[in-house]
Parts: C-alpha cells; structure tokens; sequence
C-alpha cells in the first residue's frame, strides 16, 4: 500500500493517538462497551473515527477525563494559582525592603491608645482610600516622641497595601545614604520611585552634613517630581519643621509639607499649630 506516507510517520502518527485506557480500582465497563469511573461514574472513555491511513480506518476508544478527575484537576489548578499568587506576594514583600521586624505589624495588632487613636484612624483610612490619596499624591509625616508607634504604624499602612498587591517601600534615609554611596545613586532613587508607596522612617537621624542634606531634598524632591506619595516618620515635632531656621532643613520641611498632612502620634493637638498652614481641610477629611 502507498499512501504517500512513510511507515516511520505513519508509527509516530498512530503513537499520537493515546490507546485504551488502563482500569483502575472500581472501573468498570458499561452497557455501551466503554469504560466507566468507579468512582463517579462517568465515562473514561469515547470512540473517535479514524481516518482510513492509520490503521485502515474504523473507530476507536480513547482516554477522556471523567468528572471527579476532572473536578480534581480544576482543584489542583486553583491552588497552583494560590501558590503562584503568594509567591507573588512574597516577591512584592521581598522588594519592599521593609525590616523584618516591622513584617508582622498589622492593624489586627494594634494596640490602640489615647495617644494614637488618631494615627490608627488616619492610617486606615489611608489604606481605604489608597487609591484617591495615590492620585492625588496625598503622603502622611507622623511626628511625635520615640516610642510612639509611628513607624509601626507606617508598617501597618505598608503591609495592609502589600496585601492588597500595591507595591511599597519602606526605608529610611540612613540606610538610602549608605546604598547611594556604594552604588548608582539614579538608579536607586528610580527604584524607590517605582514603589507605588515610598515611606521614610526616622526623618532627621540621617547625618547633617550638607551632602546627606542635598541627598535627603533630592530623595524628596524627586518622589514629589514623579508625582507619587510618601509617608514619613520622625521624631521632631512639628513646632520643629516647621520653624527650622537652618536653610537646609527649612527647604526639606517644605517640600514634605506640600504633599504630607502632618499627624501626631502623641501629645498636643497639631490643628492649633498647623492652622496657618491650611492642613485643617485634609485633617478633617482624614481625621474624621
Ligand atoms: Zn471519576
């Protein structure tokens, strides 16, 4: 016979075609000759016509996936996916370059107190609303005492985001300064832009040597410039920022204070100090 088809292709053709499928435990084989699952009874097998080349033609049964296999294969799928959604998770965690002790800081772990009841709401309400402030570059500075909360507080927002897939960087401007020293200082500050969220922890224990100085404006500066938020911790009072009288500071302040709504973490009310400012609008907005 000469169809034109070597025997080797015509071999390689038929090993494409799976053959009868093997019974497992409780298969069986029904009235209409197939064979069927034992345990969901439905069919693993359906005939399928061959064409006249292989083998001469006629029909045949092949393998098909019965229901519960089926089901079980979707199962299998879906936690692939899960799996595949919390290694993303992790990478975006991972980039975040957040401390680990700061990884477990959770609003459902927040000890809320007098002193930073306000923090706590402003900075739910911030995750809430991330999308907005986002848009609007609106950024956060938590001022108050060491040992307040406000880097925990910050880590909240951060990991709250994460979880929501948002991309977030959380650093501060020591560590910034010593890897813009061993490396592309550009390229860094892109990096940091690329975060959705930037946040800065501890403004003002960086050294203040004129280059950390500029550094720290540049960081800021170019954050404001790409038009993305950031949210700022630190210990100096506000009453601090915002009467600087070293010109150094005084610039930062500002650029900080053009997208940051300043919150305290405790201790006095910043609505009386801030007034003049024209805070009150997102403080009201934020706070209430
Ligand atoms: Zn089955």
């Amino acid at each position: 016979m000469d169809n034109g088809i070597s025997g080797a292709a015509l071999k390689a053709l038929e090993d494409m075609i799976p053959g009868e499928r093997e019974p497992e435990n409780g298969d069986y084989v029904g009235e209409d000759g197939l064979l069927y699952c034992g345990k969901c009874n439905t069919r693993k097998e359906r005939i399928i016509r061959m064409p006249e080349l292989i083998g001469g033609g006629g029909e045949r049964k092949v393998p098909i996936i019965c229901k519960c296999q089926a089901e079980k294969e979707a199962k299998r799928k879906e936690e692939e996916q899960y799996r595949e959604e919390m290694n993303r998770l992790q990478r975006i965690r991972d980039a975040s370059l957040m401390d680990a002790k700061y990884r477990a800081a959770t609003f459902d772990s927040y000890l809320e107190t007098k002193d930073n009841r306000k923090a706590h709401n402003v900075a739910v309400k911030y995750v809430d609303n991330f999308k907005s402030m986002y848009e609007q570059c609106q950024g956060i500075i938590f001022w108050g005492p060491v040992g307040t909360g406000k880097s925990f507080t910050a880590a909240c927002i951060a990991n709250a985001l994460l979880d929501r897939r948002i991309s977030v960087i959380m650093t501060s401007f020591v560590k910034i300064l010593q890897n813009i020293q061993n490396g592309d200082e550009a390229q860094y500050i892109a990096m940091l832009n690329n975060a959705k969220l930037l946040i800065l922890d501890d403004l003002g224990t960086e050294r203040n040597t004129d280059y950390a100085l500029e550094k720290v404006y540049n960081i800021i500066d170019s954050r404001s410039r790409a038009a993305k938020p950031m949210i700022l911790t630190t210990n100096l009072s506000l009453r601090d920022m915002l009467e600087a009288s070293d010109v150094r500071y005084q610039r930062i302040y500002d650029r900080i204070f053009e997208t940051c709504l300043p919150v305290e973490v405790s201790g006095e009310s910043f609505r009386r100090i801030s007034a003049e400012r024209r805070f009150d609008k997102m403080a009201e907005y934020m706070e209430g």
